[in-house]
Parts: C-alpha cells; structure tokens; sequence
C-alpha cells in the first residue's frame, strides 16, 4: 500500500503520468515521486497522444461512469487557476443516434446538470451556429445534442503547465526511455532499467506508457522470463490521422466561433475542432488501424513504428485523404478549397470495452497499470490521477476497480476499435514525400 515513505516510479509523461505525478506529490509532500519519459516535457515535438494541439473537452457520454467523471474533469477546468487558461468552453455539436441523445440527456438528469444541453431535430440544427453545419453528412444522424458546457482543451499547453506545476511540488523528472522492468528473484517488480543501463528503484511502478505499453510488457517478459507480464488480448496500440488546416481572413472570422463538432456514433465517429490560436482547424479521420509486428521472434503484437518519433510526421496519401475527406463530410464542398497540413499520425492504448486499465499487474508485486486512453482519455486529466493514487491504496471504489481491472471479462471491441493494417495504409514502395 502507498504511503508518505513509499518511492514511486511513474513511467510516462502524458496525462494519466503528469495526473499521478500531481496527485501523489500533492498528498505526500515528502515522497519521492520520479516521472521517467524518452522525451522531455518541454520538447518540440513528443510521441504523446497527450501532446497535440487540442483535445475535446465533454462529458456527453452514454456510460454513466465516463460522464459523472468527465463533469468532474470539467468543474476543474473552469474554475481551478492551474487548469482554466486551457479550457475553451465553445460548445459541442453532436449529430447523433436518437438513443445517445437519449442516454447522455438522462445521464445529466440524474446528475442535476442540464443546463445549456439541448437536443434538436436535424432541420433545426443546421440553421444553427450561422449554418456551419449546413452541408454537413447527416447520413444514419437522428438528432443533434447541443452541449454549450463542452469544448477544447489546449493540451500541449496545459500538460507542459502542469508538469512545470509538480516539478516545483518536487518531482523529479528522467529523460530516458526505459527498456524494461526490473524485477527481483521472486519476480516482484522494484525498478525499471532505462536504454543507457541506468536502474531507478522504487516501491511503486506505475506503467502510463500509452501505446507503447504492450511492448514494454513484452521485452520485460522475455527479460525476466516471466510470461505472465504480457499484456496478451488486454491492450492494443492503435492510431489515428489528424490534420490542420489553417484559415484565411474569411474563413477565421466564419469558423471563430463554433464547436467542437462530431459526427456519428455508430460509424464513422468522426470530428473537427475550433481554431486554435495560430488560426487551424483540426480534424481526425475514420480509419483507426493497428500495425502488428513481430516484436521478438515469434511473438507478434501491434505497437508504434520503432522509430524513435513513432514515424509520426511520416502520413501516407492514403491516410491524409482520409482526413480530407472527412473535412468534407464536416463543410461540404467549401472544404474543398482547404489545403490540409500538419498530418500526425496518433497512438493510443485501446482496450476492447474503451475503458482504461487502472490496475495492480497480478504477476508481479509492485507493478501498477494507469493506460488505455482509448482515443478519450486526455479530459479526464485534472482527475484521473485522483483514482490512480486510490487505487496504489487499494481503495479504489470497487465499481472502478472491476471496471479498470487488469483481469476482468473483456467484451467484443467496441466501434472504434483498430481494424485496419497499417501496412495497408501506406504509399506504394518509393512513392511517399514528407
Ligand atoms: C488523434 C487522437 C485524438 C484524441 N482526441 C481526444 C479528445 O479529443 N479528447 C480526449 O479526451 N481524448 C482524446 N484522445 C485520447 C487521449 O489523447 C489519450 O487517451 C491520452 O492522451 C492518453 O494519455 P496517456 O498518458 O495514457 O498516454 P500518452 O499521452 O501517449 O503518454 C505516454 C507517455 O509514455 C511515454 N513512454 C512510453 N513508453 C516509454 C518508455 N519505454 N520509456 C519512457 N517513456 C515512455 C511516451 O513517451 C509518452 O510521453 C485522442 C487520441 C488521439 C490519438
């Protein structure tokens, strides 16, 4: 159990990590609390899927769970002076199925937070926000939930800001990538050992490696020849492409004061949002694909391109038409115009049911999961690592603690799932430019 003389080791910097980090360091002053990432928190560019642009901000989900902690995540964000600078409180237009409207609508009842959601029909809904989704695909779209409380997070901005925030409260920050776990005789995990060789001890190893976590699990099987550390059917790295596209005079007065759009959910989910302050437009796309690799010999899981940047910036045609054509879906044929640019391709950890794994490992003492985004997790920042720290307690509420179980029965992959290959996204051999 985690206590004020307890020494934790918290691999990875995106927003379940820095969350943890501020959590822990907030409750135990004197602890030692390390974050260890390959890339520094104030690089240019990071293999984060917390690094980005912007994130949606919203608590209009279907799962009671997801909802109630998304509006905790939000009270943080509008009133707390850490986190308030990066929220854009622009509103959420959701062209939807008539039961999602339905079940967020009673989701927010229950909870007493009505105020500013409104569901419209589909005639009526275009007509709103001067017509910016006028043109847009309505195909399989029932009703329109209109939510003025969501909106946008500045994400690298506000995870730069709160990683400063728990340097000053005294966490310590490693550059490294780490290559595995360290883990005693009787397989207890109480370290990790980073690319150079170096060992960091700790009594606590919390795991909030995103994507790359099946894969770190893997090499640290094979080096301690303890199989069960596998991640297995758990967890897998899947990815998404975003592009931007910035505006000119017209369009940004046009564009400056919309939502966060979505579209479907049943298939495609798809979305854009406002611009940011260098006056982009972001969309991501609808094919979320895998890339299974043979990771050691005979052992094959999906996982981010080796490179040291994931080959994030490397976007083949295929998948930057792919963003294009769902701007199109988004504006109709002003669309058309647009000239898209700053194509990512995004990791994240999924698991089948898209709910996170906030888990003790069963194989090895000692050794903590907080990971599986899947492609929602970053508005749940502020809080998260609230839960992570109950959990390291072992007073995780036992409705969470099954939910985000390690061992838990896992349902059929939900609509997001990664379906596609990789390697059938990419250009013809010879024929990609950067
Ligand atoms: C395109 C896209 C759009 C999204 N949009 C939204 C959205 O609008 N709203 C929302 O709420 N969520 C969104 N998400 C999901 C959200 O971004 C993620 O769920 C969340 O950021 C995951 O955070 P994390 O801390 O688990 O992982 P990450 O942010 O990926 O951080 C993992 C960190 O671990 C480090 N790391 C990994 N392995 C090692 C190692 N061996 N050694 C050292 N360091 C290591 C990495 O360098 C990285 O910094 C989106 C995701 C994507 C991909």
């Amino acid at each position: 159990m985690a206590s004020a003389h307890s020494s934790f080791i918290i691999v990875g910097a995106g927003v379940f990590g820095v969350s943890t980090a501020y959590h822990l360091i907030k409750q135990y002053p004197k602890a030692s609390v390390t974050i260890v990432d390959r890339d520094n928190y104030d690089a240019d560019h990071r293999v984060a899927a917390s690094w980005d642009w912007n994130k949606v901000m919203r608590a209009d989900y279907q799962d009671p769970v997801y909802c109630e902690l998304a509006l905790e995540a939000q009270d943080v964000f509008t009133s707390d002076p850490l986190w308030k600078p990066f929220f854009h409180q622009t509103g959420l237009y959701w062209m939807c199925g008539r039961d999602y409207a339905r079940n967020c609508m009673a989701n927010f009842e229950r909870l007493g937070r009505t105020t500013g959601i409104t569901v419209w029909s589909v005639e009526e809904a275009r007509k709103m926000f001067g017509g910016l989704f006028e043109a847009s695909d309505y195909t399989d779209v029932e009703q329109v939930l209109v939510n003025e409380t969501s909106g946008w997070v500045a994400s690298t901005d506000c995870l730069r800001a709160v990683t400063q925030r728990i340097l000053e409260l005294g966490v310590k920050y490693v550059s490294e990538e780490v290559a595995t776990l360290l883990l005693d005789r009787d397989g207890n995990c109480i370290g990790v050992q980073t690319a150079t060789e170096r060992q960091l001890r700790g009594s606590h190893v919390i795991l909030c490696t995103g994507a790359f976590t099946p894969k770190l699990l893997e090499l640290s099987a094979a080096a301690a020849g303890v199989d069960d550390l596998r991640a297995g059917s758990r967890i897998l790295a899947g990815a998404v492409t975003t592009g931007m596209v910035p505006l000119d005079d017209d369009a940004c007065a046009r564009f400056a004061e919309m939502p966060v759009g979505f579209q479907g959910y049943t298939m495609p989910f798809i979305g854009s949002l406002p611009p940011t302050k260098d006056r982009e437009l972001k969309w991501w796309g609808q094919k979320i694909f895998k890339n299974t690799t043979e990771v050691l010999p005979g052992r094959f899981i999906s996982m981010p391109p080796t490179d040291a940047d994931y080959a994030q910036w490397r976007v083949s045609k295929t998948l930057k038409e792919d963003v294009a054509q769902v701007s199109s879906a988004f504006y109709g044929s002003e669309a058309a115009t647009w000239k898209l640019e700053k194509h990512r391709i995004c990791w994240d950890a999924f698991t089948t049911s898209s709910d996170f794994i906030i888990s003790p490992h069963s194989s090895s003492k000692g050794l903590y999961l907080a990971t599986c985004g899947s492609f929602h997790g970053y508005k749940f920042f502020p809080v998260i690592g609230k839960y992570i720290v109950q959990m390291l307690h072992g007073s995780l509420p036992e409705k969470l603690a099954k939910r985000w179980a390690w061992d838990r029965e896992r349902p059929e992959p939900a609509v997001n799932w990664p379906r596609w290959e990789m390697r059938d996204l990419m250009d013809p051999a010879g024929t990609s430019r950067p």
